[in-house]
């Protein structure tokens, strides 16, 4: 059987059924959307593409993007999206390790992506794609017949590589397989009850596995449709939530939301799920939501490498500051520095196993092999604890627990206090170096409306509960946090920034 996840959407039955709705009304069917590919793929045998070549894109978010990428499943070659903050450093990086035999980017990127090629004498075809339809491949591929078969795949042919966010060294490929992404997706599909009549509100980016695998996967899959925005944007989401009926967000979403006053319970009442994940979701959003909607915001937990790997319950509990239970087909352990099985309420470095768990990162063998234990268990570089009924807590990333004079600190315990006290809008525990400790807990707090507060506020509150060693030594007050694209608060710039603090004394 073709092991092609493209071969898996339902292109062939759903044909007159509307797939995709943009922001100035048009609509494409699902038999319109599988012509459209079709000459892309036409164009990629014309350009002399072969099964298993690189295609990298690295646009803005618009149906054609999607084409492509849809087109690359269908054809055969691996597909590689890229942040289009990319600059040229990181292009170079990226060139010379995906080796592409197509790059496609925006126009505004031409130049830069042009010089890198030519610097690096690599055998690149270069097209431009962009929102208003005038790349160069979207004006040749017009001409090309709307007319292609589905390339056959087995399970494990590589369909995509996806750089992880690389916030600390250089970025690694993830290499994703058609199966790996079909037992996710399908695996999602069923946990989150999708049908032919949901309506998706997809306004996250295409170059990430939450807007590009996740989001669209479950759709393809169950022949739903999707309203498919360039970006995320508040009134934007307040104007088509009530012809919606799934929002997949990360927590800013969420807070934005809330922090508008039109959204209220009017705009929710066609929404029958909120999913929110790729960073945590904080309990006060969560009640916050609730209260403003009646909806309680389904956690879910994944990665890159993984997908998705724990879901709250779509008909069963939904617990506030937990990812929910693994998921079915895939497995999940909780260990200690050893490998070894942990009790239950610990923490612990979290593994995955499963179907869904990527083929191994680009021309990485040795931090493959790394990344994986004995019994094939991925490492995925999260700490969890595990409850007695299976709910998974994330309490951190393993690099950004905190030792202090020789204990574990971690962050979530912290930051879920602080997180609770009045006036305090959010906040990122970091270990900075210390010369007697270590390193030394830091608490970099952002103040609600920007209204000040003393330290004061902070650590009383805190102190009553907390084991000594775990408070605070100092408490920064600053108006906003870090974040990536997908939302993350980017831990590594903190300390950075704070690096020196405790380097003038150490009490
Ligand atoms: P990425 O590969 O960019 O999707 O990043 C994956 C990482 O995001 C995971 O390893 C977690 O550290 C974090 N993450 C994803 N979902 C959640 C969540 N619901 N709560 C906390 N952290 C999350």
């Amino acid at each position: 059987m073709n092991a092609n996840l493209y071969s898996k959407f339902l292109f062939k039955s759903k044909d007159a059924k509307p797939l995709i709705t943009l922001n100035d009304g048009s609509i494409f069917s699902y038999g319109e959307i599988h012509q459209r590919v079709a000459q892309y793929c036409n164009y990629f045998d014309n350009i002399g593409l072969q099964v298993g070549d690189r295609i990298v894109q690295q646009t803005e978010k618009c149906l054609d993007a999607l084409c492509v990428y849809l087109a690359s499943l269908r054809f055969g070659t691996i597909y590689i999206p890229l942040n289009p903050a990319f600059q040229h450093k990181e292009l170079t990086y990226f060139i010379n390790d995906a080796e592409p035999a197509l790059f496609i980017c925006s126009t505004e990127k031409e130049a830069t992506v042009a010089q890198v090629i030519a610097e690096q004498g690599a055998p690149i075809i270069l097209d431009t794609l962009t929102i208003n339809g005038n790349g160069s491949i979207q004006k040749k591929v017009k001409d090309f017949s709307i007319d292609f078969g589905i390339r056959e795949r087995r399970n494990d042919d590589i369909a995509c590589i996806l750089y992880t966010s690389g916030t600390t060294g250089e970025p690694k490929g993830a290499m994703l397989s058609h199966k790996n992404l079909f037992a996710n997706g399908s695996n999602l599909k069923k946990c989150w009850g999708f049908t032919e009549d949901d309506t998706l509100l997809h306004m996250l980016p295409i170059f990430h596995c939450h807007g590009l695998f996740f989001a669209c996967h479950c759709v393809l899959l169950s022949g739903a449709n999707m309203i498919f925005l360039p970006k995320f944007d508040t009134n934007e989401a307040i104007k088509y939530l009530p012809n919606s009926t799934v929002l997949m967000g990360v927590p800013t979403y969420y807070t934005r939301l809330l922090a508008n006053d039109c959204f209220t319970s009017d705009a929710t009442q066609r929404m029958r799920l909120f999913i929110s994940g790729s960073a945590p979701l904080l309990e006060k959003t969560f009640y916050e939501f609730e209260n403003r909607t009646g909806q309680r915001i389904l956690e879910r937990y994944g990665m890159t490498e993984t997908g998705i790997n724990t879901s709250n319950a779509l008909n069963g509990d939904r617990i506030p500051g937990s990812v929910g239970t693994p998921l079915p087909k895939s497995k999940l352990k909780i260990v200690d520095n050893n490998d070894n099985d942990i009790q239950d309420d610990s923490p612990g470095h979290i593994l995955i196993k499963g179907d869904n768990v990527f083929c191994g990162y680009w021309k990485k063998e040795v931090k493959t092999q790394k990344s994986f234990t004995d019994d094939t268990y991925f490492r995925t570089g999260d700490i969890g604890k595990r409850t007695k009924n299976n709910y998974i807590f994330i309490v951190g990333r393993a690099k950004d627990m905190v030792i202090t004079g020789g204990l574990n600190v971690y962050p979530k315990e912290i930051e879920n206090l602080i997180n609770k006290i009045d006036g305090v809008k959010e906040s990122a525990i970091i270990g900075l170096p210390h010369a007697d400790y270590g390193e030394a807990v830091t608490a970099i707090v952002v103040p609600k409306n920007n209204v000040p507060l003393q330290d004061s506020n902070i650590l009383f509150p805190i102190q009553e509960v907390l084991a000594n060693y775990k408070v605070p030594k100092k408490i920064i007050f600053i108006s906003e946090l870090p974040r990536n694209a997908m939302g993350k608060i980017q831990k590594n710039i903190l300390r950075n920034n704070y690096a020196t603090l405790f380097s003038i004394s150490v009490n």
